[in-house]
């Protein structure tokens, strides 16, 4: 006959589970592979072996049929006091691993407070957009809205509606970028005698200035008008130390009754200091600009050096910071202003200009490179 499953010694327990010696041994011998078990893990193995369908006490359990009836009863019940007696001693061995694992992995999850601290790299604002921001600051604190106009742009509004003649060079090609020709799918050079100077009015460009927003201004609004036009804007040039077909200016248009020239000195010469210092000097010197008249440029002390003379003022003590004049009469008119009866003054700040005077930077290409090396020294 064939011994039942796994245990040749299960009849000899079970015929023996009276006797008290047998009990006591199995006892002891799983009191004592509890108490080995180092953790959970081996604590489960442990566990399965003692009680698992394997184990002394199940095979005990499937031989209790072939005992005699009389004595089933008993054996049977001697056989559930010793499993409830391990099955307590798991339970409380359990208890004990689980605290000791929960402690040991406090302990290692402790943080050391003597560790050097990661510091996370964190960006910043381009130098470019800084300035632009703070230009923008310091005229909204006086009263001027932002207004922004749109990078590609008609003749119309970036030449004719601001009084430049049709003949006016800044026209030409070699100065400007079209995006639409007449000819379209036709090469189009400058100079090319089949087209005059002249382009039509809704052929359309990338703005070479921020001032086309002028007019568009003034014709959806009434005055007064006090605004500032941040934005980029497009030239026909390679980019070099000082030149780059994209930059970035800062459009200044204030029109209402009775503006004057002076109203234009004090509203830059305040934007002056609050920009490179309470202290700085202001300067207005003659120029000429088709949609401003008189047209000035203005120039600030040299901040770096106080007016004797530097690499940042090329010795001259005054650094040259826009343009700017009255709104010419003829702009007005454009917009169907009545230049009788409103004035107003204009400014173009050149923002890229203003960030390398600002740090001492001279090559005007760094700020369109993106070299983290050297945008990470500004910041
Ligand atoms: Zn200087």
């Amino acid at each position: 006959m064939k011994t039942p499953e796994g245990n040749g010694s299960t009849s000899s327990l079970t015929g023996s589970m009276a006797e008290s010696d047998a009990l006591t041994s199995l006892v002891t011998d799983a009191g004592r592979a509890i108490d080995a078990a180092a953790t959970l893990d081996e604590l489960s193995d442990v566990e399965s072996t003692l009680m698992g369908k394997e184990s002394a006490i199940a095979a005990a359990r499937r031989g209790l049929k072939d005992l005699p009836a009389d004595e089933r009863r008993d054996a049977g019940r001697a056989i559930n006091e010793v499993a409830e007696t391990i099955t307590e001693s798991i339970r409380e061995r359990r208890l004990v691993l689980s605290a000791a694992e929960q402690d040991a992995a406090l302990a290692a999850d402790r943080v050391d407070i003597t560790q050097p601290a990661r510091v996370p790299r964190r960006g910043t604002h381009h130098l470019v957009s800084e300035v632009l921001d703070e230009i923008i600051d310091i005229f909204a604190s006086i009263g001027y809205r932002v207004a922004r106009g749109p990078e590609a742009e008609t003749d119309y509004y970036n030449f004719t509606a601001l009084n430049i003649p049709q003949t006016h060079p800044a026209r030409l090609e070699t100065d400007t970028l079209y995006l639409d020709y007449r000819g379209v799918g036709e090469e189009r050079t400058a100079g090319d005698e089949r087209y005059p100077l002249a382009h039509a009015p809704n052929e359309v460009l990338l703005r070479t200035h921020t001032s086309p927003m002028q007019a568009r201004y003034m014709e959806a609004n009434d005055p007064p008008v006090h605004i500032v036009v941040p934005g980029r804007v497009f030239r026909n040039e390679a980019l070099d130390p000082t030149h780059s077909p994209v930059f970035h200016q800062v459009e200044g248009l204030a029109v209402d009754d009775g503006i004057t020239f002076a109203d234009l000195k004090g509203t830059l010469a305040y934007f002056a200091r609050q920009f490179f210092g309470p202290k700085q000097e202001v300067r207005f010197l003659p120029n000429h600009f088709p949609f401003t008249e008189p047209s000035a440029e203005m120039h600030v002390s040299c901040f770096s050096c106080g007016g004797s003379g530097c690499r940042i003022c090329s010795q001259t003590g005054w650094i040259e910071m826009l343009g700017c004049g009255m709104v010419h009469p003829a702009v007005l008119e454009h917009v169907g202003y009545d230049p009788a009866t409103v004035t107003g003054f204009a400014f173009g700040i050149g923002a890229d200009r203003f960030a390398m005077v600002r740090h001492g930077i001279t090559d005007l290409r760094h700020f369109f490179e993106s070299d983290l090396r050297v945008l990470r020294q500004f910041s």
